[in-house]
């Protein structure tokens, strides 16, 4: 994987280096949980700037190899490549191969996360726990979105993604002024691979198989906080900002009574 490693810093969004004084005296350490289609990457994009913490996705690093040629190409890559065009879930030993490096980079930065698509399996989750301990860091919180399995379908198959500038659009619920064209860069937009009725299938198999029972994981360690993901995105980010600000006086009236 290390021919991917100049390219870390565009997937690593919102990391851009800071002066320490400039910093956050409290950096945000958070999870986002939910099934394919619920908006948990626009909301870390938004979340990324207002809570000034970088944004990994690993969906973005795996469909990053599709950038490379074949020669750039190494074994173990085509064949992430192959699970995810099946909608399939990329083997634990090969995500958190891939994981790493960027991963210390970013608990070594001193800054905060969103984590967005990782950890998807228990066993994922366990091995970010042992990381974030070896690093004296604690997640503030596990922000689980939750929508109804209809309204993920219609929202997964209706997608667009401009390959260009990577804005998102929806055919119905929010298409380009012109069909199939970019409003900011003209670029023409695609479906993307996963997103095809046969995939999205799996995926949502895949989900309610591996990814669920994480909800089950962080709830036992007392993280998990569940917001609708319900209404526009701009509705969904505040409801979001406002289940992180009551859990921050939950948990510090906790501390006061202490
Ligand atoms: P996403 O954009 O997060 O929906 O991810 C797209 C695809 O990338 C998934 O359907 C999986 O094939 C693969 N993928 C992303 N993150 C993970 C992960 N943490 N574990 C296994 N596969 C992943």
């Amino acid at each position: 994987m290390a021919q991917l490693e100049g390219d870390q810093k565009a997937q690593l969004k919102g990391c851009e280096a800071r002066p320490a004084s400039q910093r956050q005296v409290q950096p945000h350490h958070l999870v986002l949980l939910g099934a394919p289609g619920v908006g948990k990457g626009t909301q870390a994009e938004l979340l990324s700037t207002r809570l000034d913490a970088c944004h990994l996705s690993t969906g973005d690093i795996f469909r990053s190899l599709k950038t490379l040629s074949d020669s750039e190409r190494t074994p173990t890559m085509t064949r992430a490549l192959e699970y995810m065009r099946r909608g399939e879930l990329v083997p634990d030993e090969i995500v958190l191969g891939l994981v790493a490096e960027r991963g210390r980079n970013l608990l070594r930065s001193g800054g905060g996360f969103l984590l967005d698509g990782f950890p998807r399996t228990v066993a994922q989750a366990e091995a970010l726990d042992t990381a974030l301990a070896r690093h004296n860091i604690q997640l503030e919180a596990v922000l689980e979105y939750e929508l109804p399995i209809g309204k993920i379908v219609a929202r997964l198959s209706g997608r667009r993604i401009c390959p260009n500038c990577q804005a998102v659009y929806h055919i119905e619920a929010h298409p380009p002024k012109v069909s199939g064209i970019c409003d900011i860069c003209g670029a023409a937009l695609y479906q993307r691979e996963d997103d095809r009725p046969e995939a999205v299938h799996v995926r949502m198999e895949v989900y309610k198989k591996s990814t669920a029972p994480l909800i089950e994981f962080y709830r036992n360690e007392g993280l998990l906080v569940a917001i609708s993901a319900e209404g526009t995105p701009e509705e969904v980010f505040e409801r979001t900002i406002l289940a992180l600000q009551q859990r921050q006086d939950k948990v510090a009236k906790t501390m006061v009574e202490r």
